[in-house]
C-alpha cells in the first residue's frame, strides 16, 4: 500500500478549508449573511434551513409534470398561461409567495422563447428547482441576448427563421416557465409518459424536448 503522505503532493493551503475546519471565501460569506440574517430579525435559523430544504425538494421533474399535463389538457394549459400562481397552488405546489411573480409561456409554429437571468442567476426555482452552471455563466448570460438562436443551436434547437425568438430576461421580481411544444409522434401518450420527454433545458428555451425514440428504456 501506498503511503497517503506520498500521494498528498500539494500544498495544504490549496484546501486549507477541508483540513483544518475552515471555510472557503464563499462559505464564509454565506455564514455571515446568515448570522446577519438572524441578529436583525429577518429570519430565523430554521427559517433559513427551511428555504434551503424546501429548494432541494425541488427539481425539474416538478415542472415536467406540469408542461405534461398542460399538452394533455387545454383547459389547465389555459389556465396555467393566464393565472399561473392560482393554477400552480391547485396543482399541489402549496402556497407560492407573491413575490416574484411566475410567468409561463407557451411555444407555438410561429414563437419561442429563450429564458435567461442577464444580471445573475434568477430562475424558475420553485418548478425546476436550482439552476445549472451554465446559466448563470457569463457567456450563457451575454450570448443568450447577442445570439438566442445561436445559443438554441447548440442546445441542438434548430429555430427556423421563419420562427420568432423572444428573449426573456429574468428578475428578482418575475420568473419565467416555458411550456414547450409537444413532440410529434406522441398521440395517445399519457401524462406519465410524456412527462419523460420534458427535459429541464427544454422548460427554460434552451432546447426542445425529447423526441419519442430518445427516451431512455427502463
Ligand atoms: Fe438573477
Amino acid at each position: 500500500m501506498s503511503d497517503p503522505e506520498e500521494l498528498h503532493d500539494h500544498d495544504e493551503a490549496e484546501h486549507e478549508g477541508i483540513h483544518k475546519g475552515g471555510l472557503p471565501y464563499y462559505g464564509k460569506r454565506v455564514m455571515a449573511l446568515e448570522a446577519l440574517l438572524e441578529e436583525k430579525g429577518i429570519l430565523t435559523k430554521d427559517e433559513i434551513q427551511q428555504l434551503i430544504d424546501q429548494t432541494d425538494s425541488v427539481s425539474p421533474k416538478n415542472g415536467a409534470k406540469v408542461v405534461a399535463r398542460a399538452w394533455v389538457d387545454p383547459e389547465y394549459k389555459a389556465r396555467l398561461l393566464s393565472e399561473p400562481k392560482k393554477t400552480l397552488e391547485e396543482s399541489g405546489y402549496g402556497e407560492l409567495p407573491e413575490d416574484p411573480v411566475i410567468v409561463v409561456v407557451e411555444n407555438n409554429d410561429d414563437v419561442r422563447h429563450l429564458v435567461v437571468c442577464t444580471l445573475c442567476s434568477c430562475y424558475p426555482r420553485a418548478l425546476l428547482g436550482r439552476p445549472p452552471d451554465w446559466y448563470k455563466s457569463l457567456a450563457y448570460r451575454s450570448r443568450a441576448v447577442d445570439d438566442p438562436r445561436g445559443v438554441m443551436k447548440e442546445f441542438g434547437q434548430h429555430v427556423p427563421d421563419s420562427v420568432e425568438v423572444r428573449v426573456l430576461d429574468s428578475t428578482a421580481d418575475i420568473r419565467y416557465l416555458v411550456v414547450p411544444q409537444r413532440p410529434e409522434g406522441t398521440e395517445g401518450w399519457s401524462e406519465d409518459e410524456l412527462v419523460k420527454l420534458v427535459t429541464r433545458d427544454s422548460m427554460i428555451g434552451a432546447s426542445e424536448p425529447l423526441k419519442p425514440e430518445q427516451v431512455p428504456a427502463g
